[in-house]
């Protein structure tokens, strides 16, 4: 079989929740939208059922596969419903739903319903993408109150800027949260992962964990805390050809990369069709058994090529880290261009193996 992979360590994705819970002091729903960012809703819920307060998925599809392999736990859905149909199916499957529009306020409104619903009514407070204006946010809880149709309504907003830590867009956001709040009295949920670890002083009664429960660090520069998330996946694979070319020899599509001196080149089975960023470049860190070394060359769909020069040890079937605990999936991502989401979402064809 091809030897390219993905391991999933499902402790180290308990291991970070509870991080999210221990920093924030909070109850925690672990998003798992986007098939868990690629590990595996399905066995990433499996993994956390135990101890998680519930999930948070973007849409309703996402939700009915984890609630179809059996998981009971509370599910939020992120961006509430697409179609006032849909209410239906999140009253029959006791779906958390989140309101950031007024037409979901009035099918909510308008839809008979027999159990009461739990909304996240969520307000733009800058970000600007969706959520509600502050100067109706507390008419709308007004309503889902005289709606009849609510059972519990927790206030929520999303940040735009919390990974940048001398930012004060987030200060501000919270201001206006406060602000359009204007003494409601509720639960509250403002927090993702860059808020979790680098803003301890936003409130929070729920936190929403997403790229830290997979081990991946929001921000670009170190940060205390998120230095002590765990990688959860590691993506691997093995060099499969070796060759030795002189100095001034080119190497793979569009001869991006032409040896300054004699080369040893390894050819490792895994290429963007797996995920792994077409534009990542020259230099970008790769572990060929145990020892760093650097992508030279494009990326290709199914293969990507590796300096051995200074590795001698190392040949046919070496065993290679794309990312993991020795390769950041952040290091990778940067050098990329990209984000750790991306890289993790992006994820394709290679087996995910968990333990
Ligand atoms: N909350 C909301 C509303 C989101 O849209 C997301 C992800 O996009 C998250 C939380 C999780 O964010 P992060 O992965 O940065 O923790």
């Amino acid at each position: 079989m091809r030897p390219a992979r993905a391991l999933i360590d499902l402790q180290a994705l308990r291991n970070n929740y509870q991080l999210a819970r221990e920093v924030s002091g909070a109850k925690a729903l672990a998003v798992v939208k986007a098939d868990a960012y690629g590990h595996g809703a399905v066995r990433c819920a499996q993994a956390l059922a135990s101890e998680v307060d519930g999930f948070s998925v973007a849409c309703i599809e996402e939700a009915l596969e984890l609630r179809a392999a059996g998981i009971s736990q509370p599910i939020l859905l992120l961006e509430g419903f697409f179609e006032a149909d849909e209410l239906a199916l999140i009253e029959q499957h006791a779906l958390w739903c989140v309101v950031h529009s007024s037409w979901q306020l009035e099918a909510i409104e308008r839809t008979p319903l027999q159990r009461p619903l739990t909304v996240w009514l969520k307000l733009d407070s800058g970000m600007h993408r969706v959520g509600l204006h502050p100067a109706e946010y507390r008419d709308a809880h007004q309503r889902l109150l005289a709606s009849g149709k609510v059972a519990k309504v927790v206030l929520m907003s999303h940040f735009a800027r919390a990974d940048e830590l001398d930012c004060p867009r987030s200060s501000e956001q919270l201001a206006l949260f406060h602000e359009a709040r204007n003494g409601l009295q509720a639960e509250i949920s403002l927090r993702n992962s860059p808020a979790i670890l680098g803003w301890p002083s936003i409130p929070s009664d729920w936190v929403r964990p997403g790229i830290m429960l997979y081990g991946a660090t929001p921000f670009e520069q170190a940060q205390e805390l998120a230095a002590r998330l765990q990688p959860v996946m590691t993506l691997e694979s093995k060099i499969i050809s070796v060759r030795e070319l002189p100095a001034g020899e080119p190497v793979g599509y569009g001869a991006r990369f032409v040896s300054e001196r004699p080369t040893r080149v390894g050819v490792v089975a895994m290429g963007y069709a797996d995920g792994y960023p077409r534009h990542a470049p020259t230099g970008t860190p790769v572990m060929v058994d145990g020892q760093l070394t650097r992508l030279i060359g494009r990326v290709s769909m199914d293969m990507l090529t590796v300096d051995l020069t200074d590795l001698p040890q190392a040949g046919l079937g070496s065993r290679v880290e794309l990312w993991g605990r020795n390769v950041l999936a952040s290091d990778v991502a940067q050098a990329a261009g990209s984000i750790p989401y991306q890289l993790f979402c992006n994820l394709k064809r290679v087996p995910r193996l968990y333990s």
